[in-house]
């Protein structure tokens, strides 16, 4: 115990100069004023489906623009096969996010009622907390997506369901929510376990739905431009070359976000052998 309680004041004292918490002080005034101003019955339903839109389109933009740019085409990994069918893609995906997945998040408040979340700005949990947390849910949600997607890749479910993800095998970031509702709701899952485990706070699943975006949105690009992600900080982060393979092979990398499932189960051979004779043919 003594420990733990070392680590966490050596932690605080490290990090000292900074505020006491993620948001810092020039957000403070704005989440008291939406805390004072809003119900908590507005902030978990509006607020989020307000967070999910912004931040998706938001992180979607730049690798829509790199099309138009050059100089960006070095990064792009499967170079001879352009953006298409990019109207079609943002079709289906309103459609998800505005018939499937907003009537899920319908369900937040409640969900915070039953497990006492809390929203005021003096609960938010100090940054390394959050931190830990978020990490505790993306390694629950890599656990429950290389299974339930690996499951979706049988002969018998494939065309089913995953199918409609698949029919672009060569992705763009608006392609990270193209897909069947049921494999909306069935890997979406995974995004709730780490949420039922370790929220304690509404920024803390805010936070966790900016992350859980940003990753699935990169590994989507079908750009590889490692300096441009804090993600690929996490040691094990397997990047957009791994799950563009997934798209371009169909078979492997089941993974969402780390390496270690594919790579205990053997299942990012074909990935390896791949990258493996493109450096032979290079040298
Ligand atoms: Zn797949
Ligand atoms: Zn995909």
């Amino acid at each position: 115990m003594n420990g733990t309680a070392d680590l966490v004041k050596s932690i605080e004292t490290l990090t000292s100069f900074l505020p006491n918490n993620p948001l810092g002080t020039p957000l403070e005034s704005n989440w008291r004023y939406m805390t004072a101003t809003y119900t908590e019955w507005e902030i978990a339903t509006y607020g989020s489906i307000f967070v999910h839109e912004v931040i998706y389109f938001m992180f979607c933009l730049p690798s829509f623009l790199f099309q138009f740019i050059p100089s960006m085409k070095r990064f792009k990994i499967q170079q001879d096969k352009p953006e298409e069918r990019q109207w079609g893609c943002v079709k289906l995906l309103l459609f998800s996010h505005f018939c499937i997945q907003a009537p899920m998040i319908l369900g937040t408040y409640y969900f915070t009622q039953v497990f006492g979340i809390k929203y005021d700005y003096d609960s938010i949990p100090r940054w390394y907390v959050l931190a830990a947390q978020v990490i505790g849910c993306a390694i629950i949600e890599d656990t429950w997506h290389y299974f339930l997607h690996r499951l979706l890749h049988h002969k018998r479910l494939y065309k089913h369901v995953h199918k409609v993800h698949h029919s672009y095998t060569a992705p763009f970031g608006l392609v990270a929510e193209y897909a069947h509702p049921i494999e909306t709701v069935v890997l979406g899952m995974g995004f709730f376990i780490g949420i039922v485990t370790f929220c304690n706070h509404m920024v803390m699943m805010w936070v966790w739905v900016a992350v859980r975006l940003l990753e699935t949105i990169d590994v989507h690009t079908g750009y590889d431009i490692p300096w441009l992600n804090p993600m690929h900080l996490i040691p094990g982060y397997a990047g957009s070359r791994a799950h563009d393979f997934h798209h371009q092979n169909f078979v492997g990398n089941y993974s969402s976000t780390f390496v270690y499932w594919d790579k205990l189960f053997g299942t990012d051979k074909q990935y390896k052998d791949y990258y493996a004779q493109l450096k032979n043919k290079q040298q």
